[in-house]
């Protein structure tokens, strides 16, 4: 994708955090972020959008997601008191679905009849051709052929909703050039078609629009936990991605002084560049899929390639709102390795019976980590995005390469 200069006049900070964010797209796309920034704000405001996107996030997602005290981990881990919001329990099995159902209903109130989407491991995918199957939108998902080949199941699951599976073969075939081809098609076909980008990334509107359809998620925690303790959690720990479940569970508690946040990223193999997924740990400020945010990129500019044993924080880049986070110090991030996300992921299916998605297993290691620094009457919430069905034959595999795999 060419980065083009920032459309709007310097005057216009709209659609930035701090000086992150932005629109830097070619001219063919203005026409339509402009429109999708006009009707999101206006379908928020009224009432029969808001009611029925409510009426789908209960009837179709199957919200709200239960809040969960874990007792045997919060014991064996000897500190805080751990509580899941369970994303996990969504139809779909992870958060993505919140916000695919608030496009899919935007796309209507446009008056248009098709939609693109990218992805990586399959999951934003299929919450896309699920979304679409629910009001008969067509739907294309552009995925790269690396991707296709590791994530078989979610590539059916999609075909079987009634989506068209299109292969990328560019860059590394992956999650990166899977949104540079969904941008591609929308430039061509933006009368027609809505894109239902799947995180806090790209050029504004998205980054707030898809938080606003993720903060459900932290409006239900935020009265769960009132109801279940009485008041708000010491920690809010998520991992990122692109950062929007993380978003999701921060943003209706952000001014909450006394509720520290957490980002975890995904540290891979190592720290070194290629090995992990973690630019707001180890990269720089530069434009990529048309927002200004944190991104891993060589010393050339390039974007980097990247690694992770979760396929879905498996990106170079970041939501901008997570870097204006950063650097402000609202939010500490960090990462996690993958073998620390084995661990924990093995450990909280024994402590609870819940086996978490690879992505929010990063977010339980964190929290491994934290609670026996802290006292037992303090609390600890994760947001467990999802679940890790999908990723069984990964960890099988993983499980079966290592050495002295716990019994
Ligand atoms: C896609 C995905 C993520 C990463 O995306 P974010 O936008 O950072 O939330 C995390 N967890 C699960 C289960 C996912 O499917």
């Amino acid at each position: 994708m060419a980065k083009k200069k920032d459309s709007r006049t310097a005057g216009e900070r709209e659609g930035y955090f701090g000086r992150f964010g932005g629109q830097f797209v070619p001219e063919t796309l203005v026409a339509g972020l402009d429109q999708l920034a006009r009707e999101f704000p206006a379908a928020m405001a009224d009432k029969a959008f808001v009611t029925e996107f409510d009426r789908c996030l209960r009837e179709i997602a199957g919200r709200p997601s239960e809040m969960y005290f874990c007792r045997r981990f919060t014991e064996q881990l000897g500190g805080a008191k751990i509580h899941l919001k369970r994303e996990d329990m969504n139809h779909t099995g992870a958060h993505k679905i919140n916000n695919t159902l608030g496009q899919a209903l935007l796309t209507l109130r446009m008056g248009k009849n098709r939609v693109i989407a990218e992805t990586g491991a399959g999951q934003h995918g299929v919450a896309a051709a699920t979304a679409a199957a629910v009001f008969g939108l067509d739907c294309e998902v552009y995925m790269g052929t690396e991707d296709i080949r590791r994530q078989a199941l979610n590539v059916f699951r999609m075909e079987l909703l009634g989506a068209r599976v299109i292969p990328v073969t560019s860059g590394q075939c992956t999650l990166k050039d899977a949104c540079n081809e969904a941008l591609r098609d929308w430039m061509s076909s933006v009368e027609t078609t809505h894109y239902i980008l799947g995180s806090v990334t790209g050029p504004h509107p998205y980054p707030i629009m898809v938080r606003e359809f993720q903060s459900c998620i932290g409006r239900e925690a935020r009265r769960q936990m009132l109801q279940a303790e009485g008041r708000l959690p010491d920690v809010i720990v998520a991992c990122v991605g692109g950062g929007s479940n993380a978003a999701g569970i921060f943003v209706p508690m952000i001014e909450e002084k006394d509720v520290k946040m957490v980002g975890v990223e995904a540290g891979g193999r190592s720290m070194n560049l290629g090995d992990h997924a973690a630019p707001l740990c180890s990269g720089a400020p530069g434009v990529l899929h048309g927002s200004l945010s944190y991104v891993l990129q060589d010393q050339d500019g390039q974007t980097a390639p990247v690694h992770s044993i979760s396929a879905g924080l498996d990106y170079p880049g970041v939501g901008p709102e997570h870097s204006y986070w950063k650097e402000t110090g609202r939010v500490r991030y960090t990462s996690c390795s993958d073998d620390e996300a084995m661990d924990a992921l093995v450990a909280l299916s024994r402590a609870e019976g819940i086996i978490p998605a690879l992505e929010s297993a990063h977010a339980v290691s964190e929290a491994m980590k934290l609670a026996p620094t802290m006292s037992r009457d303090q609390i600890i919430l994760i947001n467990l995005s999802g679940r890790g069905d999908k990723d069984c034959n990964e960890i099988a595999a993983i499980l079966e390469r290592r050495k002295g795999a716990p019994k």
